[in-house]
């Protein structure tokens, strides 16, 4: 059985509660981040991290997210704390940014996908801190999505995927960015860029200087011990995606081309872009990039649902959350570009 509590008014105590005693007894809670809902888990007890793992469908060596709510906790589940990690987490926590650290013994290797190093971050939204406060647990939460498919933005994506097989369900409705947070990885000599999101890059640049960017995060196959999530299909409708690249004069031009081969083929089509387009159905990503990331995955989801054979989705310029959302985009079409 599955409970959904209603906080879309904001964090309530005795819903708060109850989800807390549900997670201290290794249950599952869903509950809303300030980047995209989690599917959460008491992250030092392995059987309930391994039921995360379960439900999702995701694939055991891909590492979990630790959330925290006190800077002091990150020292109960890394060791070696470089004076960056500190640096990064004083100025962006809480916020969209996650560490990895070399992990403590007593950090479950479920939780960690079986690596020595473990990741955290302080997420800033009033449940995700309410419920992990009251837990008194540091709690493991991946997107609270079916693995591939693309991350949950609303309780309704996580009832569409959960309903049934979890506990808990917290509607905290819409997630203010949209998409996961930014990774940094601490335990080599310089910062390492694991994977883009709602922190940009160029704001962590401002405090530890350059940083460098894992070859994965551009889509090159590469040997991916250190991303481990990046191997797999992510983010993928039904449909196939196809993202088109270039000028915004040209990029229009050539999603209409498409449009039209397409339903010459008889396919029926679905566009996701940044200026207006006849097809078979439209979402409207915004003007920002910031916009772009907050519509991404509705919009992958509701096209979807349309039931269109094909997306053709309208690549942005790789700046500020625009980084991420690129990241995203190609994955979700198989790094399928087509260049305006
Ligand atoms: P998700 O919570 O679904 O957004 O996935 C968490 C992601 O965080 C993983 O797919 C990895 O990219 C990253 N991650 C988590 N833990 C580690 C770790 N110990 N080392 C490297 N990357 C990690
Ligand atoms: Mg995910």
């Amino acid at each position: 059985m599955t409970i959904v509590i209603n906080m879309r008014k904001g964090p309530a105590e005795r819903g708060l509660g109850v989800a807390a005693r549900l997670i201290r007894n290794g249950k599952l809670v869903a509950f809303p981040t300030e980047t995209v809902y989690g599917l959460g888990a008491n992250a030092l007890d392995g059987a309930a991290a391994r039921r995360i793992f379960e439900a999702k469908g995701r694939p055991a060596d891909n590492p979990l997210i630790a959330h925290i709510v006190e800077i002091e906790w990150l020292e109960e589940l890394a060791r070696e704390i470089p004076e960056t990690a500190w640096k990064l987490a004083e100025k962006f926590w809480p916020g969209p940014l996650t560490i990895v650290l070399p992990a403590r013994e007593t950090v479950p290797r479920v939780t960690t996908g079986g690596l020595d190093t473990v990741a955290v971050r302080m997420p800033a939204h009033p449940i995700a801190l309410g419920l992990i406060r009251m837990s008194g647990v540091p709690v493991a939460a991946p997107s609270a999505n079916i693995s591939g498919k693309p991350s949950p933005t609303d309780a309704e994506h996580v009832i569409d995927d959960f309903y049934g097989r979890i506990e808990c369900i917290i509607d905290g409705g819409p997630t203010p960015v949209g998409v996961e947070s930014t990774v940094i990885d601490l335990t080599g000599e310089k910062p390492l860029l694991l994977r883009p999101g709602g922190l940009p890059l160029e704001e962590i640049e401002k405090v530890v200087g350059k940083v460098e960017i894992h070859p994965a995060v551009r889509g090159e196959v590469v040997d991916v011990a250190k991303a481990p999530g990046m191997k797999y299909r992510h983010y993928a409708p039904s449909a196939k995606v196809i993202v088109v690249e270039g000028t915004e004069e040209a990029v229009g031009k050539k999603i209409n081309e498409l449009i039209e081969e397409f339903r010459r083929n008889g396919l029926k089509v679905g566009v996701m872009a940044m200026g207006e387009h006849e097809a078979d159905a439209f979402f409207y990503l915004g003007k920002t990039s910031e916009e772009a990331a907050r519509n991404l995955f509705r919009a992958l989801r509701e096209l979807d649902r349309t039931g269109v054979d094909v997306i053709i989705a309208q690549g942005v310029e790789e700046k500020g959350l625009g980084l991420a959302v690129m990241n995203r985009l190609r994955k979700a079409a198989g790094f399928k570009i087509v260049r305006a």
